[in-house]
């Protein structure tokens, strides 16, 4: 693997082009030097303010702002915490509170009220040279940032992502997508997703853009099909189901998107059908499928979606890993499975994360060693055909929604503190291997209120205290008790059978 320096590089395109634009959304524009000065600002106050390695917390949504705070952030040696502007208040608190981290910047309206934020109790270095930045940069196996995730707890875990895991994922993303420099990257993603790294980081190393459609945008389909041909996208990364919206519009095409050369999907199955779709709409763009967990640095593995590989899959490949990463189907027993048997898909290699941050429990139950190097147990199933993978669902309740990475449990416990319910199940309904709603099973408490839908309106309304709005269930279905199964459990198959065979 090479070894630079992702703070100083991105350094590097600020001092050799700063005109150059950086970040444009519908009204705004930035530059190279707005990037680099700003930056070089504000890490040099959190330099002042705060210990070397602490994390810091940086809220907000698609804005400039929260690019110039990782940076500021990475350039100082701090871990950056990105948290969505979405994300309800006990999230926010869970997040400080298993992060201990004492640093917020906030680039929108922080939530809590009565917070002063800015007075430190600390010695304050005094004002250094400005212009000095990135001196103590997060580099080498320095956790570059820390991405919350959902937890079948509850209680959401912070994949910590080092300096050298990142760039084992830039270098291949440049290296291997052909992609050229100074291009325009569709960014659309959380930045609290990782997805959104996949734009961030390549567009920023190589001079490039970030074109950005925020959720305002993204929320109303006029102004989103408007927005797209405008931003004139080369790159284009999201999620299929993003892709999926945007084919509605007949003018997603070539004629009004010509720059448009590459879509690269990943988080989510890339159905048949969109690929299809989309190669006869954009037929001289390239479209890539690739596939990996947060807690092995956004992407592992890709393929190029080609007629021949459209020709010979009903259901698309994953892709074949990259070099620097080594991939085992493991057997309930954790032996490597036969070749094209199903099995759990085990990731190792360098692009591995450390672990989950001060969370050694859940950390040992996810990582270990494979073939002497460090590993993790994705959870999903899957099988290999002459080093090509295949995804095959999941092993546990975790399913993906629009993208997002959702444990069923973890909303279950949620559910279970509400005083209207007795006792509940989540379970996903599917459409061609998508989720395409959240249901939840409930078994109410005995009280007052008389109407079902009363009841749902105000669950509901408790959950958006404490859920982001795409963990908050669709649907609601009352029952007396939970179905069991033989031994005593509660019967999650037979419920989510159930609820996908009923229409
Ligand atoms: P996240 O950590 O949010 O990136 O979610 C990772 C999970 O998303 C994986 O463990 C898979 O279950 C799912 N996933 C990611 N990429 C793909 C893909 N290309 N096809 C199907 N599922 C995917």
């Amino acid at each position: 693997m090479q070894k630079y320096s992702l703070a100083r590089e991105i350094q590097r395109r600020t001092e050799d082009s700063p005109d150059a634009i950086c970040f444009q959304n519908e009204t705004e524009v930035y530059t190279y030097r707005d990037l680099g000065l700003r930056s070089d600002v504000l890490a040099e106050t959190l330099g002042r303010f705060f210990p070397e390695s602490e994390p810091i917390l940086c809220f907000g949504g698609l804005n400039f702002n929260m690019v110039v705070s990782f940076l500021a952030c990475v350039k100082s040696n701090h871990p950056y915490i990105p948290v969505d502007s979405g994300t309800p208040k006990h999230r926010i608190e869970a997040i400080r509170r298993i992060s201990g981290c004492q640093g917020i910047l906030t680039t929108d309206e922080w939530p809590f009220e009565n917070e002063s934020l800015g007075e430190s109790k600390r010695e304050v270095k005094p004002i250094g040279e400005i212009a000095k930045y990135p001196i103590c940069a997060a580099e080498g196996d320095r956790t570059f940032y820390i991405i919350f995730t959902s937890g079948t707890t509850g209680l959401p875990k912070g994949v910590q992502i080092s300096h050298d895991n990142l760039i084992g994922f830039t270098d291949w993303m440049l290296r291997d997508f052909d992609i050229g420099y100074g291009k325009r990257f569709l960014l659309q993603a959380p930045y609290s997703f990782d997805l959104s790294v996949m734009s961030l980081y390549p567009a920023l190393l190589t001079g490039g853009a970030l074109a950005v459609i925020g959720k305002s945008v993204i929320n109303d389909f006029n102004r989103l099909f408007a927005a797209i041909p405008r931003l004139d996208i080369n790159i284009w990364v999201s999620t299929p189901s993003f892709a999926d919206v945007c084919l509605a519009d007949p003018g997603f095409n070539e004629t009004e998107n010509p720059g448009l050369s590459h879509f690269i999907f990943c988080g989510d199955e890339l159905p048949r059908a969109t690929a299809v779709k989309l190669k006869e709409r954009f037929p001289k763009a390239r479209v890539f499928n690739t596939y990996g967990p947060t807690e092995a640095t956004v992407a592992v593995t890709k393929i190029e979606i080609t007629p021949e590989v459209l020709a010979s899959c009903e259901r698309l490949p994953v892709g074949y890993a990259k070099p620097d990463v080594r991939i085992g189907i493991l057997d309930k027993d954790g032996n490597e499975a036969p070749q094209g048997e199903v099995g759990e898909i085990v990731i190792a290699g360098s692009a591995v994360s450390k672990g989950y941050f001060n969370d050694a429990q859940r950390t040992k139950e996810s990582f270990f060693t494979y073939q002497s190097l460090p590993a993790y147990r994705t959870g999903d199933a899957g099988c290999m055909e002459n080093s090509l993978l295949f995804y095959k669902g999941r092993l546990d309740f975790q399913v993906k929604f629009h993208g997002y990475r959702i444990e069923l449990e973890d909303i279950e416990q949620h559910l279970a503190q509400d005083s209207h319910v007795k006792a509940a199940l989540v379970v996903p309904e599917y459409r061609d291997y998508k989720v395409r709603r959240l249901i939840a099973c409930v078994v109410p408490e005995a009280d007052d209120i008389g109407k079902e839908s009363e009841r749902t309106a105000s669950i509901k309304r408790d959950l958006t205290l404490s859920l982001p709005d795409y963990m908050i269930p669709q649907k609601f279905v009352y029952l007396e008790k939970l179905p069991l199964t033989a031994n005593g459990k509660v019967d999650r198959k037979g419920m989510t059978d159930a609820m996908n065979k009923k229409k």
